[in-house]
């Protein structure tokens, strides 16, 4: 199959993972997918917080009941007007603190109440994600990759499995890749060696060098020996040659460099060589007496190399 060129939407920020969740209220189903209409009955989801409010919104309306219906009880059963005032104001006063009380723990009520709806729901939040992840099966069977993509990414910010992740890079791995997409790869690595994961590294490294970081480079340090067997020493070499990109990444892989240091294009030897000689007061292990060797050797006479060469 060749791959597709398509268009992904921006991605929907939400500030806790909780927000993304929603519920039919028609089918009792959860989705974490950013349709506003059920995909099932069409009806509009309902968001979790509104979920919570309306669910403390009853309760409060229901304890308010209560103590209304014993402030009355007080008043029906007072012998004399003075129980009855007494009553009266114990009951207004208790109402008013009431009322504070609940406004001054009102958030921290939200996150009691949520929590219980959570694990109460636990098992159908489980079975409605299910249910979004066939949905986005569907798109894959049917080549509609960016709903699939998307539905995998809102997913994926919910559940960080290895499935989840995998799924999504081979829907990735079919997709003609661009600088202007809203790329991601740490969030996608994946927990053991992968091939579809580091094919998708690869080609990411080609068009956006900022996503390599550092544990995307160690991971290529670790599973180093597949990776050479899948895709060959170059693949590395080209990782190695990322890992210039920061003084604090050629501090962390000092060693992985220096394996590869003979084989650097020129432009990044000599920003290798302003790193190393402007920070004098950092330890860089043998990586300094190698450049410099290598300096020696191969650009001794070069003036780009000039003030490196002693
Ligand atoms: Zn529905």
């Amino acid at each position: 199959m060749a791959k597709q060129a398509v268009q992904l939407t921006k991605k929907k920020r939400t500030k806790y993972r909780y927000q993304k969740l929603k519920m039919c209220k028609k089918c009792n189903r959860y989705s974490v997918l950013k349709d506003q209409n059920c995909s099932k009955c069409g009806s509009a989801y309902v968001g979790i917080e509104r979920l919570v409010k309306t669910i403390f919104k009853n309760r409060l309306l229901t304890e308010a009941m209560w103590i209304l219906m014993i402030v009355s009880i007080g008043i029906v059963a007072a012998p004399t007007v003075q129980t009855l005032y007494y009553s009266l104001i114990a009951g207004l006063i208790f109402c008013i603190s009431y009322v504070i009380l609940t406004f001054v723990f009102m958030k921290s009520e939200f996150f009691t109440q949520l929590k219980r709806l959570l694990r109460a729901d636990f098992k159908r939040i489980q079975s409605g994600i299910q249910f979004d992840s066939e949905l986005a099966k569907a798109d894959v069977k049917e080549e509609r990759l960016a709903p699939a993509y998307e539905k995998l990414r809102e997913i994926g910010d919910f559940i960080y499995s290895d499935q989840v992740k995998i799924r999504r890079v081979m829907v990735l791995n079919e997709i003609i890749l661009r600088s202007d997409m809203e790329l991601e790869l740490e969030p996608l690595i994946p927990s053991t060696y992968d091939k579809d994961f580091v094919h998708y590294a690869l080609e990411v490294l080609r068009i956006n060098r900022t996503l390599i970081t550092k544990k995307c480079i160690a991971y290529f340090i670790h599973y180093r020996d597949a990776i050479v067997i899948d895709f060959g020493m170059d693949s590395l070499m080209t990782v190695a040659g990322t890992s210039l990109r920061m003084k604090l990444y050629i501090v962390e892989f000092s060693e992985f460099i220096e394996e590869f240091l003979e084989y650097f294009p020129k432009e990044r030897v000599l920003r290798l060589c302003n790193i190393l000689y402007s920070n004098p007061e950092v330890d860089w292990g043998g990586l300094l007496e190698k450049t410099k060797h290598l300096v020696a050797m191969k650009y001794n006479y070069d003036p780009d190399f000039k003030r490196f060469v002693s």
